[in-house]
């Protein structure tokens, strides 16, 4: 790619001299971890745990949390970097992102003896908080309607519930669960009130509370439905206060998105060098592939489409960072990287021919990585149903 393609749209939001330091230091990281090492992974669904390691042992996957608790105090701005840095060079960070963010839960509505007993040991990596149980089976996208319960009882509340798609529960000592603690409300106003956060301690959990069952996906994901039952959970576990869980964790998920679409910018951006560097050699019919316009169209339009979303993204970790309002932005955001990504994704798989299909290539594994993001952790219907009713005022749909 051209220098003038690459730094066209930076004019006004060229990188400090501090955030591309970080993304030259990510970037040697990764290096270490080359093409093999994801290919062969993939191949048997395992877990990178050396390169987990590594980004621990750099102190990446504490950026958010601050210097106070041991960690990197950086901004959204920087840990969007460091991802976005993972899946340009061909890696996935959906192995780890996570404990960069639901921790957000923590820090914003945690007490403070909760904080001191838990932030210091999740930004040395010795405690890992990468498990969100939210989704049920029967809920689905409606999270209101959640079934899983947390019924007090003297010093605790005892959990019953199914969650599904519970990522990474296989690697973290903690997860962060959202169950009900009071019914229902009839009242569309009150939809949001009774559902109550808690940092559940995995290693407390009696042997027979927690059954995982993990669920094989089309890429290399580690992910699970989890039975619950009878689960003990001390009162000090509840965050903030009951029946206001989901408004904690709406609160998180700002940073969740930002996170992914700066995830889904690195794909684009592996997507498209890929595309472009293939083009240019591949000669067919006496000439590089690339000369063609139907060929060349594509890969362009799918930059176009990067950039115009990675400006979304650094305007919502802007706000973000800044401490206001970016619902909208952060939406906007992981809607349009995410279908930039899958654009680049599709350009690039055509680019490559038959070969995009050769798992030595990289671009099928990649592909099959980036999908993801139009459907979880939100699917993109639901973001343009946000953007239709709390941006535009539009009816609403349900
Ligand atoms: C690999 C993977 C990892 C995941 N990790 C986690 C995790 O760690 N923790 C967690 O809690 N969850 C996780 N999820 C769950 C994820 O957040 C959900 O899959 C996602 O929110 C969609 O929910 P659903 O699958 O139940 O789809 P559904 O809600 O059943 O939706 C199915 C389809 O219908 C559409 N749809 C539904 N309702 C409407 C509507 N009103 N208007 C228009 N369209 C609608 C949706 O857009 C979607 O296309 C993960 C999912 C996957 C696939």
């Amino acid at each position: 790619m051209s220098a003038a393609a690459a730094g066209a749209a930076r004019v006004g939001l060229e990188l400090t001299g501090d955030q591309k330091a970080l993304r030259a230091a990510v970037r040697r990281l990764c290096e270490s971890f080359d093409q093999e090492y994801w290919r062969q992974l993939d191949a048997g669904r395992e877990y990178p745990q050396a390169f987990v390691n590594a980004l621990t042992e750099g102190g990446y996957l504490a950026a958010l949390i601050p210097a106070a608790y041991g960690g990197a105090g950086l901004g959204l701005a920087e840990a969007s970097l460091i991802l976005e840095e993972i899946n340009r060079s061909g890696g996935n960070a959906a192995a780890c992102h996570a404990q960069m963010y639901i921790m957000g839960t923590l820090l914003r509505h945690g007490n403070d003896a909760q904080k001191q007993r838990y932030l210091p040991g999740i930004a040395s990596g010795r405690l890992r908080l990468q498990a969100f149980g939210v989704t049920e089976p029967s809920a689905g996208s409606d999270t209101t309607s959640i079934t899983t319960t947390a019924v007090r009882d003297g010093s605790r509340y005892i959990v019953n519930g199914q969650k599904c798609w519970t990522s990474r529960m296989q690697h973290s000592d903690l997860m962060l669960l959202l169950a009900r603690t009071s019914p229902l409300s009839d009242d569309p106003k009150q939809k949001t009130f009774g559902l109550s956060a808690f940092l559940v301690d995995l290693h407390q959990a009696r042997p027979g509370t927690i059954d995982v069952r993990p669920i094989r996906t089309m890429m290399n994901h580690e992910t699970n439905e989890v039975f619950i039952h009878d689960l003990d959970v001390p009162l000090d576990s509840l965050i903030g206060e009951e029946g206001l869980g989901f408004r904690y964790i709406l609160d998180g998920m700002n940073a969740e998105r930002i996170l992914i679409a700066a995830e889904c910018i690195g794909d684009g951006r592996f997507f498209t060098e890929r595309a472009v560097a293939y083009s240019r050699e591949r000669v067919v019919f006496g000439r590089p592939i690339g000369q063609n316009q139907g060929v060349q169209f594509p890969i362009a339009h799918a930059h176009a489409a990067l950039e115009a979303a990675d400006l979304v993204r650094r305007q919502a970790a802007e706000l973000f960072d800044a401490g206001k309002a970016c619902g909208a932005e952060a939406n906007m955001a992981k809607l349009l990287a995410s279908e930039a990504s899958w654009q680049a994704a599709n350009a690039a798989m055509d680019a490559h021919g038959g070969y995009g299909f050769a798992e030595e290539y990289d671009i099928e594994r990649k592909f099959r990585e980036t999908r993801l993001y139009i459907t979880a952790p939100v699917a993109n219907n639901l973001v343009l149903s946000y953007v239709g009713e709390h941006i535009l005022g539009m009816p609403r749909s349900f």
